[in-house]
């Protein structure tokens, strides 16, 4: 009996020893995690104030993890984390506190700190440990990863405010372009402040009806006569002002509300249309990343253009070069189903990234959109105007129109005119205009418009 008690007892404290473990590692990797790391971080912290020592809290995110596990799948997303702990691991000092906080976010800490300088050297050797490319199940993968420092006690005296302010130097690192460390500084919280504000904002944005369209005029460049325009969104809001929309859609897509606004911006731009009678006149409509995987939009710019009784054809849609990379047959099924219904398709922003000849050819694109950086100094640059020479050549063969958008000058202009281009857009001939405007500018409208 007292043998099979002893055995008990030893079950026991087996179990309490396993299960304290677990409440302290994370099982993937058999790291410390976050309540270790608190734990540790509380620790550091007394001794540091004692020995009038700094700590630094480094926040590590891995980048475009996410792709990764989404694309070739968990189990090589885990592999990948593990060989990311061990190189972790390799790299740093064994008095150095690694932790995994879950997802790709791991967290160092380093006590007995000299000064600042060490940081960034521990931070930098983190970051090249990760760039040399993963081999996993014949996979090449290429990752990075983003730093945020925190200093105790600069940047505050306790775990959580540590932690969280070392989250937002990586936040900002990342949005820097990754692959990179951040000091964390106090005009972060307040700028992080502004976007959290403005995010709620624009959660009631819809329904205050804040957004409103502009439009841009599109000029043949042949003939001088408007032949479409570009629908560009705005947000007016009482509390913040004019937003711009390289502020506001990275968050709208954040959100999800991309997915209502998007739909919001079809039935605007077609009430217009239907408003004004602009027969003959396209009209084209910015499309995000994310709605191109939603089919359901489709059916909604059906449902939009049966309702309102307008032509398809005056619709366009606009695509940006990155989409086609990502996933090519998804793309596909999506802009088929936009061009079945009679829409046009453009390829914005060409030239910023690279669109491969098979892509182009395989989808159903009318037109190339020639990015305004391509634009900007071609008349004094001849190495950009050779570079363009090759693709208005290149969208006449595969039968597309193409616009430069961002013309700002008339030396601009003379040399795309010279170059052949189709359509043109840009401050040279109008900003975007508001709706009242755009009447105005169409009964002014003359093919005088070019020869001024
Ligand atoms: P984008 O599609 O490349 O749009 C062209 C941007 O260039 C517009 O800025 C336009 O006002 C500006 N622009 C036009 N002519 C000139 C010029 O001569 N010089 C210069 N420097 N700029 C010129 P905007 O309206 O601020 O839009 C910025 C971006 O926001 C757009 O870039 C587009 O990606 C996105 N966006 C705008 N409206 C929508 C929308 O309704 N839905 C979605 N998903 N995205 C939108
Ligand atoms: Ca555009
Ligand atoms: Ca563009």
């Amino acid at each position: 009996i007292n043998l099979s008690l002893e055995k008990v007892i030893d079950k026991k404290e087996q179990a309490e020893q396993d299960l304290q473990y677990l409440a302290y590692h994370d099982e993937l990797t058999g790291l410390p995690n976050k309540n270790l790391l608190v734990d540790r971080i509380n620790q550091s912290i007394k001794t540091a104030s004692r020995d009038k020592q700094k700590i630094a809290i480094l926040f590590l995110d891995l980048d475009r993890f996410k792709n990764i596990n989404d694309s070739l799948g968990h189990t090589i997303g885990d592999t990948l984390l593990k060989e990311v702990s061990d190189r972790l691991y390799k790299t740093l000092r064994s008095h150095d506190t690694i932790s995994r906080n879950g997802g790709d976010e791991f967290v160092v800490v380093l006590e007995r700190l000299k000064n600042t300088n060490e940081a960034i050297h521990v931070a930098k050797k983190v970051i090249n440990c990760l760039t040399d490319p993963f081999d996993i199940q014949s996979h090449k993968i290429h990752i990075g990863a983003s730093v945020g420092i925190s200093i105790f006690p600069t940047d505050g005296d306790t775990s959580l405010i540590l932690l969280r302010n070392a989250d937002t130097a990586m936040y900002r690192a990342k949005q820097s372009g990754g692959n990179q460390l951040q000091f964390y500084d106090k005009s972060m919280s307040n700028q992080l402040r502004d976007r959290l504000e403005i995010e709620a904002e624009l959660h009631g944005a819809l329904e205050r009806d804040e957004f409103y369209m502009v439009y841009q005029p599109q000029i043949d460049c042949a003939t001088g006569r408007t032949i479409g325009f570009e629908s560009l969104i705005r947000w007016h809001n009482d509390k913040h002002g004019e937003i711009g929309p390289d502020r506001f859609i990275p968050l709208l897509e954040e959100t999800g509300l991309i997915y209502a606004v998007g739909e919001w911006v079809v039935s605007e731009v077609a009430s217009f249309i239907q408003k004004h009678h602009v027969d003959g006149i396209t009209f084209s409509i910015n499309l995000s990343a994310l709605q191109c995987n939603d089919l359901g939009f489709i059916s909604y710019v059906n449902k939009v253009i049966d309702k309102t009784g307008i032509d398809a054809s005056q619709m366009e849609f606009e695509i940006t070069e990155t989409l086609l990379i990502k996933d090519f047959e998804k793309t596909k099924v999506f802009l088929d189903g936009l061009h079945n219904i009679g829409c046009a398709i453009a390829l914005d922003d060409f030239g910023t990234g690279y669109t491969s000849m098979n892509y182009l050819a395989r989808l159903p694109i009318d037109v190339i959109k020639i990015d305004k950086s391509l634009v900007r100094n071609i008349d004094v640059n001849t190495n950009l105007q050779s570079i363009v020479r090759a693709i208005v050549t290149m969208s006449v063969s595969l039968g597309m129109k193409n616009i430069f958008e961002g013309i700002e000058t008339s030396e601009e202009l003379a040399v795309i005119k010279n170059l052949k281009g189709h359509i043109i857009q840009g401050y040279l001939f109008s900003k975007p205009l508001i709706e009242n405007d755009v009447n105005d500018w169409l009964a002014s409208d003359t093919s005088l418009r070019l020869v001024k």
